[in-house]
């Protein structure tokens, strides 16, 4: 008989959590420490959503979103999770560049990239200094009709070099582009630029482990393999439970870690929402995907200290969003995992990143979408090969995972890597006001995306939810 997973769930909690990302986990443990019974529901068989890992055979562990966040990641984990996991947040120190117009190397911080900007670039460091302090003092209530592009040419007109340092790594990381609102880049570059870039020393298995324990020690029921199929809500709009794996429990509030669109348009259904707001939902555009591609070197086998830890590689001649999505690859984002990446380990690991677009791999026929990951694997190999000599040779295990894989996975539509741009935090926040008691807090905007945003903004969207199920006595 086919296991249960929600054998001995109760009938109602006062939250029911939809999704185990950063964003679903942090919810649910703030909540439980407030004290609420939560329920927190995963389809896939692994917590962690994007936050994830695989082990292939050989003692290979693969890190899949792993590449680096910024220092702030360790203040929020030491205040909503644990010292032990803050502890573990350490610097990675090596990042490279590698493109037609520049060849550096920098620790990604701001004095590090006022060095280069100043040194190598031949600017003014009252302008570099200028910008660095205009993308600090940007914020969420700023005027949002700035595009980033306006926000480089003030600063460095005509300067393709520099835009391309100040954006490649952002585009990499969370598919924003120069058309993107000058404060999603600001508030994330300068997250970054706070202090470099940081990665979390024992890889996202230990990481995901510590934070399952410090929710079941706070009494949050977990359950995977359980996928929500419906949010339920009265007729006049209020969370009443959701049906899960068939069976329906009962609940206060609801916290919706799932996609913002899935969300709306699928888990509740566009009939119980104000037209002009599944309107806006419906205009909503998802972010765009990614391909990896995993290479691990056979036990023992090294690379060069020198590879660094990121490396931002393109063969591009300037600085090209459509280019770095295309399915003819120019441009990878290598992270190179040394062994104390997981201490004890005898590993070295590549994990291969670019940008793509749902649209090139998800009707791709079978045999054509396996000899497409093959070739995948075949031209990152080559690409390697500079900077790991004789790479076939020391190979041990590679494969390739595509936008169709993201979307298994976690069940973001057209697997979008950054859930959606920055239009879906609007419809995100504002969803309580169509139905009492149903939350959300997951990718949506570039700023609530990445671990640090998902995690940040888990925190932010429990408060909303307590706020509701205990609503502040009135003043008198
Ligand atoms: C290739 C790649 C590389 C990345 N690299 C970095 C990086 O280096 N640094 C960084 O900061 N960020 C990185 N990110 C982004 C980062 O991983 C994500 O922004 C973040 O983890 C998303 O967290 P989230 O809370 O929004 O939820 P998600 O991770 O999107 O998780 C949502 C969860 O909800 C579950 N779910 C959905 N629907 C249902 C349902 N109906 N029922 C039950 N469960 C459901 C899914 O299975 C999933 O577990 C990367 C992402 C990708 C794809």
């Amino acid at each position: 008989m086919a296991k249960d997973f929600l054998a001995g769930t109760k009938d109602r909690y006062d939250v029911v959590v939809i999704g185990s990302g950063l964003a679903g986990l942090t919810g649910a443990n703030v909540l439980a420490k407030q004290g609420y019974s939560v329920l927190l529901l995963e389809h896939h068989y692994q917590l962690g959503g994007m936050a994830t890992w695989f082990k292939r055979r050989g003692g290979h562990i693969f890190d899949i979103s792993l590449h680096g966040f910024p220092v702030g990641m360790k203040k929020s984990c030491r205040k909503y999770w644990t010292d032990e996991i803050a502890e573990s947040i350490v610097q990675l120190k090596g990042i490279r560049f590698e493109n037609p117009q520049f060849s550096l190397r920098t620790t990604f911080t701001r004095e590090d990239f006022t060095r280069i900007i100043t040194d190598e670039f031949g600017i003014p460091f009252e302008t570099v200094d200028q910008f660095f302090a205009t993308a600090r003092s940007m914020n969420f209530y700023d005027d949002q009709s700035k595009t980033t592009r306006e926000l480089f040419e003030e600063f460095f007109p005509g300067r393709s070099d520099v835009h391309r340092l100040l954006m490649e790594p952002i585009t990499y990381a969370n598919g924003s582009t120069m058309e993107d609102p000058a404060i999603t880049y600001g508030i994330v570059f300068s997250n970054f630029m706070s202090k470099g870039v940081f990665t979390f020393q024992g890889g996202t298995d230990k990481l995901v482990q510590q934070m399952k324990a410090e929710l079941e020690a706070n009494g949050v029921d977990i359950r995977i393999r359980s996928l929500v199929e419906e949010v339920e809500v009265t007729p006049d709009r209020r969370v009443t439970a959701v049906v899960v794996n068939g069976k329906r429990v009962e609940c206060g509030a609801v916290l919706s870690n799932a996609n913002i669109k899935s969300t709306i348009l699928k888990l509740v259904g566009e009939e119980h929402f104000d037209p002009e707001y599944v309107d806006e939902a419906k205009a909503v555009r998802l972010n765009n995907s990614s391909c990896q591609v995993y290479i691990g070197l056979k036990p023992g086998v090294s690379f060069d200290d020198s590879c660094g830890d990121l490396l931002f590689h393109s063969e591009h001649t300037g600085f090209d969003v459509d280019a770095m999505l295309s399915k003819d690859v120019s441009s990878r984002t290598f992270s190179f995992y040394y062994p104390q990446t997981r201490p004890g380990s005898d590993r070295w690991l590549i994990v291969s990143s670019t940008n793509a677009n749902y649209d090139d791999w998800a009707n791709l026929p079978e045999d054509q979408y396996e000899a497409d990951k093959q070739h995948l694997c075949e031209t990152t190999l080559d690409c390697l090969e500079q900077y790991v000599p004789n790479i076939r040779e020391k190979l041990d295990w590679i494969e390739a995972s595509t936008p169709r894989t993201f979307k298994h996975y976690t069940r973001h539509l057209e697997g979008a890597s950054f859930g959606t741009k920055f239009e879906g935090l609007k419809v995100s926040q504002t969803l309580p006001e169509q139905i009492h008691g149903l939350f959300h807090a997951g990718s949506v905007g570039i700023i609530m995306s990445g671990w640090l945003g998902a995690v940040n903004y888990g925190v932010i969207t429990s408060n909303e939810v307590d706020k509701y199920l205990t609503p502040a006595e009135a003043t008198v």
